[in-house]
């Protein structure tokens, strides 16, 4: 046994300091980002955040709405194939941008991701995930499916520590996605006692992948666009977002009414409810590490969205940066001890 003593910090531990800018309003700021990939002859543009592959959040009609502001969706899945050519026979054309394939290791995956892309080539963005990135069959796994789509962004996850940001770069992927045990419904921390706080994750990791010409995804544990602001501060290429764009019109999850108000479910991939509602029972050998909550109906994702963009624009004026890309650059954290005032909202 051994003990890290160096201190770890999670989003409430900070806050980002002003700093003198030239910039006269925040509609000059750009959050547009460009990138080039390690592996993947390809590149991308757009806004860099991204949908969780959850049944309650990434579904095909986030994806629509959230293309339409360069947004990308990773698709949960849970979609059969006839639901994917459905979709992509009404999508926009290039909404194979903006949407990821998400994907798991067992055979039973390989195959479907390789009928969804026969039928759908255009899709840009692979997501291979599951919850422990750690094992050595998650790096094989990456380097056969590299060997067999080689232009195809490889997002792999999840990770929280450089030196497997980049073992799985250097098995092929282009994106790491780094997260164990913030997310609103996960219960990781609670029932293994495994973890990371969210904030070091991303800068110990982005520090590794960039170094290889890798990207980051930081995933989970935002509550808010000052979260968000935060996170690609502290480097994250792109931030994924789960129970922030849940509850509305185009999250999926049911629609259920208490005290006459509505709610909407959103609940953890691997709660009971999920693993019951796709794999038809909770494998005896493990125990549920998510949980299932209802959250307010918020209508529209549009609404939701300029809030978050608006943040994110107001953080940039606050340090001066005019483009997203500046952020990490400009953003000096202070530790703190207290966040917002909340003698309203309890
Ligand atoms: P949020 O943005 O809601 O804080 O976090 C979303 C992320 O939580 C997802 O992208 C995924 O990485 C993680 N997640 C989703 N469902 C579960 C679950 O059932 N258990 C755990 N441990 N994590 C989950």
């Amino acid at each position: 046994m051994r003990i890290e003593s160096d201190l770890k910090l999670g989003f409430k531990d900070v806050m980002i300091r002003p700093k003198r800018s030239t910039l006269k309003s925040r509609s000059q700021v750009s959050l547009q980002r460009e990138f080039k990939f390690l592996h993947a002859n390809n590149s991308w543009e757009g806004i860099p955040v991204i949908a969780a592959n959850m049944d309650t959040v990434g579904t095909f009609n986030m994806a629509t709405a959230l293309a339409k502001n360069k947004l990308i969706t990773a698709i949960h899945k849970h979609y059969s194939i006839t639901d994917w050519n459905a979709f992509i026979a009404n999508a926009p054309k290039d909404i194979g941008d903006y949407i990821a394939i998400s994907t798991g290791i067992k055979p039973k995956d390989v195959k479907k991701l390789a009928s969804i892309l026969e039928v759908n080539s255009t899709i840009k963005f692979i997501c291979i995930d599951v919850a422990n990135g750690y094992s050595e069959r998650f790096a094989d796994f990456v380097k056969q499916t590299r060997e067999t789509y080689p232009n195809k962004v490889i997002i792999a996850g999840n990770v929280v520590t450089g030196e497997m940001v980049e073992e799985l770069l250097l098995a092929g992927s282009d994106i790491i996605k780094v997260g164990i045990g913030p997310g609103s419904v996960c219960t990781t921390r609670v029932k293994t006692g495994v973890g990371y706080p969210q904030l070091s994750a991303i800068i110990e990791c982005a520090e590794a992948a960039h170094g290889l010409g890798g990207q980051i995804i930081s995933d989970g544990g935002c509550s808010s666009p000052g979260d968000i602001a935060k996170a690609f501060g502290a480097g994250a290429d792109f931030v994924m977002l789960g129970g922030m764009l849940a509850g509305h019109n185009e999250s999926g999850g049911e629609l259920v009414e208490r005290n006459g108000k509505p709610f909407k479910q959103f609940y953890g991939m691997s709660s009971t409810t999920a693993m019951k509602k796709h794999v038809g029972e909770v494998a005896e050998y493990r125990a549920s590490e998510g949980k299932i909550v209802e959250v307010p109906f918020r209508g529209d994702v549009e609404t939701t969205l300029q809030d978050i963009l608006g943040g994110l624009r107001s953080t940039c004026t606050y340090v001066g940066a005019l483009r997203l890309k500046e952020l990490t650059k400009r953003t000096t954290f202070i530790r703190v001890a207290e966040q917002e005032n909340r003698i309203y909202t309890e």
